[in-house]
């Protein structure tokens, strides 16, 4: 499943931030064209680490914008509709001048774990 594969790439980020936080602390940015949401990102790590959530860990998300490219229209920015090609997960962003679905996702597209501040190396 594509939400696990996203939360696959950045597991190894999530186990260095909770290794060295003090309080257990791990901040997620969730990409807004990800299709992700926190309770998803949980349930994946439940089934990928389950031992990262018998840490139990205090799990603090926040959006990145997306931003996409046109290759319609080459407009560049702001996406417009959000709709999904089911069955499969990947979220499609239409372009909000033409219309288009054929647009490059350029920011917004991927997870990043932030380290705290009480983070200590
Ligand atoms: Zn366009």
């Amino acid at each position: 499943m594509e939400e696990q594969t996203f939360v696959y790439t950045v597991l190894e980020n999530i186990r260095v931030a909770l290794a060295h936080s003090k309080n257990r602390e791990i901040i997620i940015g969730i990409g807004q064209l990800t299709g992700l949401s926190a309770e998803k990102i949980i349930s994946s790590l439940q089934m990928l680490a389950p031992e990262i959530i018998e840490q139990k860990p205090t799990f603090r998300f926040f959006p990145i914008p997306g931003k996409i490219w046109c290759t319609e229209c080459g407009y560049k920015g702001e996406p417009g509709e959000l709709t999904t090609d089911k069955p499969s997960p990947e979220v499609i962003a239409r372009c909000p001048k033409c219309n288009s679905t054929k647009t490059i996702k350029t920011e917004g597209a991927e997870l990043e774990v932030i380290l705290s501040e009480e983070y200590k190396l």
